[in-house]
């Protein structure tokens, strides 16, 4: 090293790396147990030319909307103290209440109460929905007979989930029936994922339902028991007024006063072994440091580890990522046809359309309110379904806006739009995956630590603490004894 003090490399300014540089700086931790150092150089490297990742507020028709993430769990305190430690809690808000609709068997119709990541526990109130068929709801009579044992390998958990864990579409199937799965399970469960429940593995989706299973359980039973969801009291989600981009430009504002370099549009390409600790190669030069965090997603981390961890980036290399596709209209005021308190819709894969959700924005969100413009964000693509990612633009907003008119019944006036295109952005949890990266982890030399969406979490609050405990890794490996 040619400074006296240590220096430690952040790859990638998602918000799991800009948690794990905060804490590398020795900033206040936001999640359990976390404590950073101070004294350190620490260098963050982002290869596009603004931080925040998949965090990213735009604008349509004059007013600010979000085109990536809207809203946190504050279940998991981490995103919801950095926002107040950041002096941003003034502006937190929650989503306005409203339920949800479904597009299922050529209708919209309303949600039933009950439902735990789709799954039914009030099946008078599925009935009541008409979302399944009769031979639907006869499916899940006969399912109740059907508990089996599973094992905590097959259900993806305990320490070393082997490579009998079943997928989650594969666990619930012979207990709810195909018509719940496809209409009320998938597009929940499997579209906070943009992936299938055929291939997702509920140990890390749904760790609460696939633990409640366990032994010889009914999921039905076995949701029944569970206490209700907790969120530290208050809402389930926070928005940010303004949006989240606001939330990243001031983690980046606080790691930059505390003397963290930021290197925008800068790209690391790989990491080598150095003299007391590594090299990393980028397009602004070759960096000296003892310890690093690699925060992109699983692809591109896997190639910096290609020659120093090639175990590791072959099981990095493994994970498959869906491409998702948003275009958020602006129509003329009251000219949509939604049903009074609806906040949003969801498209089951089952019916063949484009498109997957549509959150009614400026209704799920006051602040995004203007007298005279509704907007309304429509997404596309799932794991497996790659039609919107072949379209232009200019198609793709126009297939949607009419299957958006076709499901809603409505005509409205459009005033303006903006397509979004995250490519490779939702990690595929598949199942094996705890597993995978928990080798890939064990593969890795002291001092490189693995954080972001890729490790087991889609969520914000999920990266951030995994980029505090990636950096709290890399601390304990290299701090003086
Ligand atoms: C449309 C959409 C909606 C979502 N909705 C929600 C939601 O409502 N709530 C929620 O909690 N989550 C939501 N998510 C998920 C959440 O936004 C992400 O999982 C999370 O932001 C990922 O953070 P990250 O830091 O792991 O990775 P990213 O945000 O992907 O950041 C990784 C960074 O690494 C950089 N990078 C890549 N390669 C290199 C390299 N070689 N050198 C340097 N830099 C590199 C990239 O440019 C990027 O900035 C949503 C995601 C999307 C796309």
């Amino acid at each position: 090293m040619t400074e006296d003090r240590p220096t430690y490399a952040v790859v990638g300014a998602g918000v799991a790396g800009l948690a794990a540089a905060r804490l590398l700086a020795g900033l206040e931790a936001v999640s359990e147990g976390a404590t950073g150092s101070r004294g350190a150089r620490v260098v963050l490297i982002e290869a596009s030319d603004r931080p925040g990742g998949k965090v990213r507020t735009g604008e349509v028709a004059g007013v600010p909307v979000e085109l990536g993430p809207d809203q946190f769990l504050r279940r998991d305190p981490s995103a919801e103290r950095l926002a107040r430690h950041l002096g941003l809690g003034d502006r937190l808000r929650a989503p306005a209440g409203g339920t949800a609709g479904i597009y299922a068997r050529g209708e919209l119709r309303r949600l039933p109460a009950g439902l735990v990541l789709g799954v039914p526990t009030d099946l008078e109130a599925l009935a009541a929905s008409g979302i399944v068929s009769r031979e639907g709801l006869a499916a899940i009579e006969r399912g109740v007979g059907r508990a089996a044992a599973y094992s905590a390998g097959e259900l993806g958990l305990g320490d070393e989930p082997g490579a009998e864990e079943q997928a989650a579409g594969e666990l619930l199937r012979p207990q709810l029936g195909d018509e719940v799965v496809d209409y009320l399970v998938d597009p929940l469960l499997g579209g906070i994922n943009a992936g299938r429940v055929d291939s997702l593995s509920l140990a890390v989706t749904a760790p609460g339902v696939a633990r409640a299973l366990l032994g010889e359980r009914h999921v039905l039973s076995a949701l029944g028991a569970l206490p209700p969801p907790t969120a530290n009291g208050g809402p389930v989600f926070y928005g940010l007024e303004g949006g989240l981009g606001d939330l990243v430009a001031a983690a980046a504002g606080e790691l930059q006063a505390a003397g963290v370099e930021l290197w925008l549009g800068t790209a690391a390409r790989s990491l080598a072994g150095g003299p007391g600790g590594y090299l990393l190669e980028t397009s602004g030069g070759t960096l000296a440091c003892e310890g690093v965090v690699l925060a992109p997603p699983a692809g591109q981390t896997a190639r910096l580890l290609q020659e120093l961890a090639p175990a590791a980036a072959r099981l990095l290399g493994d994970v498959v990522y869906a491409d998702v596709s948003l275009v958020t209209f602006a129509f003329e005021e009251g000219a949509l046809v939604l049903p009074e308190g609806w906040t949003g819709l969801l498209v089951p894969a089952r019916e063949g359309r484009l498109m997957t959700a549509a959150t009614f924005s400026s209704r799920k969100w006051p602040w995004m309110r203007r007298p005279g413009v509704e907007l309304l964000r429509v997404s596309a693509g799932r794991f497996g379904d790659e039609r919107a990612s072949r379209l232009g633009d200019e198609e793709l907003a126009e297939v949607l806006l009419a299957e958006l008119r076709q499901v809603s019944g409505s005509s409205a006036p459009l005033l303006d739009r903006l397509v979004t295109r995250w490519r490779a952005s939702f990690p595929q949890y598949r199942p094996g995956h705890r597993a995978g990266i928990a080798r890939a982890r064990q593969a890795l030399p002291p001092g490189v630590a693995l954080a972001g969406a890729a490790l087991g979490g889609i969520g914000i609050p999920a990266c951030i603490s995994s980029g505090e405990r990636a950096a709290a890794e890399v601390l304990a490996a290299t701090r003086p004894a």
